[in-house]
């Protein structure tokens, strides 16, 4: 049988860890041939989709390595990064791979001896875990996608389980999270949709009135709108509980319903600004099965 040799691919920082890593070299320190080095204008640049796609590729391990905390040269890089590869983490738990397939580390431009330790060690791990997949995986085609689009395809591609749990998005973590909108606020101006650059903002024609005929306590600070006031005097009339979805006529827009896309959205709260209503808000968790259930339907259709 042939030894396992791991392909690990470690994206460097130009200004810190990739001037460990040629420090390292020009002092002729040794490290595995097997680390295949990809120089990076700033840690905070390796997009989600980059560390996919290099296990896509083939990659059995992934390393990103920026500047120290405190020292990255477009100051938070280095801190949105480790943010972005912890909840990479999860993803990839979530799927079924290994999360120590996948770390970030930091390292000043001296610190070669520390970047050889670190190679050495991760090679290590690595060796022990074994393939990372079984078979060589496709290369997911990004034709005609958004990238978050894109990203979750990937997920879908190199997916050993299917996951079955929502994720927490880490606070720091701006791209990510959930819309969730008050039907009952909103008039269905659609200036929510216009202003979505991703097109995760749909509206449909049909109408849950259970949702909105709720006798529910106002609080004192609420603004009670011309469409508040509707929804309490219908909730005050009703007999009894509605239980069947109205269908909304041709040309009464105003009472379309929003219908948000998880596989698009960007967490961008573009569409949470443009609500006069104040009935979209942002929550931060992704409905990951969801998601990769969607994606892996769309990808059989
Ligand atoms: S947060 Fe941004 S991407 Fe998501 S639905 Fe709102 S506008 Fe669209
Ligand atoms: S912007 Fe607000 S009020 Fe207008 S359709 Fe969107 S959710 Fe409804």
């Amino acid at each position: 049988m042939t030894e396992f040799v791991p392909r690990i691919v470690a994206f460097c920082c130009n200004y810190c860890a990739y001037a460990a890593a040629d420090l390292a070299g020009v002092s002729r320190m040794q490290y595995p041939p097997q680390i295949r080095i990809i120089r990076v204008p700033c840690s905070g640049k390796v997009d989600m989709t980059y560390l996919l796609r290099a296990f896509e590729s083939g990659a059995d391990g992934v390393i990103v390595a920026g500047c120290l905390e405190g020292g990255c040269h477009f100051v938070e890089g280095n801190f949105h990064e480790k943010a972005r590869v912890n909840f990479a983490r999860d993803m990839l738990a979530a799927v079924g791979i290994d999360p120590a397939r996948l770390e970030m580390f930091n390292f000043s431009s001296s610190m070669a001896p520390r970047f050889i330790e670190i190679v050495n060690e991760v090679t290590e791990r690595i060796t022990k875990l074994g393939p990372a997949f079984p078979k060589k995986v496709k290369f997911t085609d990004r034709e005609g996608l958004t990238k978050r689009e894109f990203l979750y395809k990937m997920l879908a591609n190199l997916a050993i389980k299917t996951p079955d749990k929502t994720l927490i998005v880490p606070e720091k973590l701006k791209e990510f999270g959930r819309i969730e909108y008050e039907a009952a606020k909103c008039i269905g101006c659609k200036k929510c949709q216009d202003k979505c650059e991703e097109q995760a903002i749909d509206f449909q024609r049909t109408f849950d009135l259970s949702k909105i005929v709720q006798k529910k306590e106002i609080s004192k600070d609420e603004k009670i709108t011309k469409r508040r006031l509707l929804y309490m005097t219908i909730a005050n009339l009703t007999v009894k509980q509605p239980t069947n979805n109205i269908l909304v006529p041709e040309g009464l827009d105003e009472f379309a319903q929003m219908q948000f896309v998880p596989e698009k959205c960007v967490a961008c709260e573009k569409c949470i600004e443009a609500c006069p209503e104040k009935a979209i808000f942002l929550v931060k968790e992704i409905d990951f099965p969801r998601i990769i259930e969607h994606v892996k339907r769309s990808r059989k259709q």
